[in-house]
């Protein structure tokens, strides 16, 4: 996002008469991936005219659901940070609980604020007064607000739209990076037997791990003591082994 206030109006005018001398551009959005990686493999889809219908649609969506997972992310590092999460970071150095959710989500924040500084320069809208004080969450739905609105334009006509770094690449970006950093894109298997801890059915376990997680408090099973957990359960055995 190179592109604030340095001269806005020749740049989007530079950008009009190339694109009004082009045809359509080769959709930068994720629908190309496979002939981004190889040529010869697949057609490329176009966009209408730079981004397709169905990734501008895509990136609506995930725009919308930004504000979601970014309050996921301030409750995850309010309250706890399970080590599966903290993994993740993959910083290589040990980090203060909740420390990777919060500057996960600020970067985040950052980043829209600047696609909206941005759009309001280009478009000749009111700029908003950064050096006042505002809410993060006031500011965050402002932003959210004003990018929905305005996104067909920022997909199709923004000068960096066609950019690997440009505004849609990196909503989506943003917001693969709170899919991930949530776990919201690993299959979640579920258990029936409460929680030997917490006694709440929150005990799951995640694609790709050996054991078995409450979700509520923390705590973490093998298998083998998940299985003599429901055996006692089943039998109607004291659950708390008192
Ligand atoms: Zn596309
Ligand atoms: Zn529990």
């Amino acid at each position: 996002m190179a592109t604030t206030t340095a001269a806005p109006e020749r740049a989007l005018a530079l950008h009009e008469a190339r694109k009004k001398s082009m045809a359509p551009d080769v959709c930068p959005g994720p629908c190309n991936r496979t002939w981004r990686n190889d040529p010869q493999a697949v057609p490329p889809r176009y966009g209408t005219p730079t981004w397709c219908a169905s990734c501008a649609a895509l990136t609506g969506h995930c725009l919308r659901e930004i504000p979601e997972m970014i309050a996921a992310c301030h409750l995850e590092a309010l309250h706890r940070t399970t080590p599966a999460l903290e993994r993740v970071s993959g910083t290589g150095s040990p980090t203060a609980p909740g420390e990777t959710a919060r500057s996960i989500a600020q970067d985040v924040i950052r980043g829209l604020l600047e696609i909206e500084d941005d759009t309001r320069g280009l478009r000749r809208l009111t700029p908003v007064d950064r050096a006042k004080a505002m809410r993060e969450g006031t500011a965050l739905s402002r932003a959210i607000q004003l990018l929905d609105t305005h996104l067909d334009w920022i997909l199709q006509h923004h000068p960096a739209t066609g950019d690997p770094a440009g505004p849609g690449q990196s909503v989506l970006a943003w917001h693969r990076q709170l899919v991930r950093y949530l776990r919201r894109d690993r299959h979640i298997e579920k258990y029936q037997a409460p929680c030997p801890r917490c006694d709440l059915i929150a005990l799951v376990r995640y694609d790709g791990e050996d054991y078995i997680e409450c979700l509520s408090c923390g705590t973490l099973l093998s298998r083998t003591e998940y299985a003599e957990r429901a055996r006692n359960c089943a039998q109607g055995a004291p659950e708390r082994g008192a």
